[in-house]
């Protein structure tokens, strides 16, 4: 597990500047490679957390020494807001909603897979597995990939949203007004919170600064995986969100992972050119043969196509498809698997 990295002098400032406008943040233990993950105290009527950390005793701990760090305890909690469906942001929240009888905001497409998460997760692996098999990933990988999901699903747990949102309503706190923006892409269900008069924006996933947001393949909020469905266009739908949130006027983001962004149109053309170049490579590789997605990315990334099977599939499929609304790529069924081709 991760320590947190000292922040350096520029972040310590941002922070502070956040913790001036009401917004603390509160780095949580994971026991994923991404490290801690962010939540956000919010000093308003209710008191307000914005995330909560996966379900574990070590984030608990590490949640109620942050809370005391600011004079507060769980059971202060008004209102629990949940921004999207991983399990490293939510998982705490069941916990946390009963010790402080808080209410439980979300995304109203969301709320259905939180309150039901275990028979949804296990939906999502059924998801992942046929399109694992599809894209040719081996059996005996999918079944050993499909084991070690099962075991992280425990840093998860159902909760009841009491609070529904919708898309572009106000999230009315005492002293502030927080803008729901549904903004998908690295998940279905990324929710981001704009608090537009003190010009701060909470990102979640949606933007983090030193790490690009891998666009997962993801089963659509409420989908069966066993019916014939478009893949969903994670990336493409990803990159039309960031455009969104290119055009806002923001100041300072705090996202779900890492520091404070304060110039969010730099990162976001930064990771706009990513991946075109990315997109560009995969062309090139597609070129010398018909190739399935997992052979591109073996041929890109070695072995963390087999460590990180799923991640590197749906990073491949991602551009695959930005290649393929270009007419620059076709796609090809061979018995069950399929490949793509230069066109
Ligand atoms: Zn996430």
């Amino acid at each position: 597990m991760s320590e947190p990295r000292p922040p350096g002098e520029a972040e310590r400032a941002t922070l502070a500047r956040a913790g001036e406008l009401g917004v603390h943040r509160l780095a949580v233990p994971t026991p994923f490679q991404v490290g801690r993950v962010n939540a956000y105290l919010i000093e308003d009527d209710p008191l307000t957390l914005v995330d909560s950390g996966p379900n574990s005793a070590k984030a608990l701990d590490e949640l109620e020494l942050a809370l005391a760090a600011h004079g507060r305890a769980v059971e202060d909690i008004g209102l629990l807001v949940v921004t999207h469906q991983h399990i490293d942001h939510f998982g705490l929240a069941a916990i946390l909603a009963r010790r402080s009888g808080a209410q439980v905001a979300a995304l109203d497409a969301l709320a259905p897979y939180l309150g039901r998460f275990g028979e949804e997760a296990e939906l999502d692996d059924r998801f992942a597995t046929l399109a694992m098999l599809r894209h040719g990933i081996p059996p005996d990988m999918v079944t050993a990939l499909r084991s070690v999901s099962a075991t992280f699903r425990a840093w998860g747990a159902a909760v009841e949203v009491t609070l529904p949102l919708r898309d572009r309503e106000q999230l009315q706190l005492r002293d502030r007004t927080l803008e729901v923006l549904h903004r998908p892409g690295h998940s279905p269900s990324d929710t981001l919170f704009f608090d537009a008069r003190r010009s701060l924006l909470l990102s979640a996933d949606h933007l983090i600064s030193h790490i690009s947001s891998n666009p997962l393949l993801t089963r659509p909020l409420g989908a069966d995986p066993e019916q014939p469905a478009p893949r969903p266009q994670a990336l493409v739908t990803y990159m039309s969100s960031l455009r969104a949130t290119r055009a806002m006027d923001v100041e300072l983001v705090l996202p779900g992972h890492g520091p404070p962004i304060t110039d969010h149109r730099a990162l976001i053309d930064e990771r706009m050119r990513l991946h075109e170049r990315r997109a560009e490579k995969i062309l090139r590789l597609i070129a010398e043969r018909p190739r399935t997605a997992h052979e591109i990315a073996q041929a890109m990334w070695g072995n963390v196509a087999v460590t990180q099977a799923y991640l590197t599939l749906s990073e491949v499929l991602g551009h695959i498809d930005l290649l393929l609304a270009d007419g620059r790529v076709s796609e090809h069924e061979q018995g069950d698997v399929v490949r793509f081709a230069a066109s």
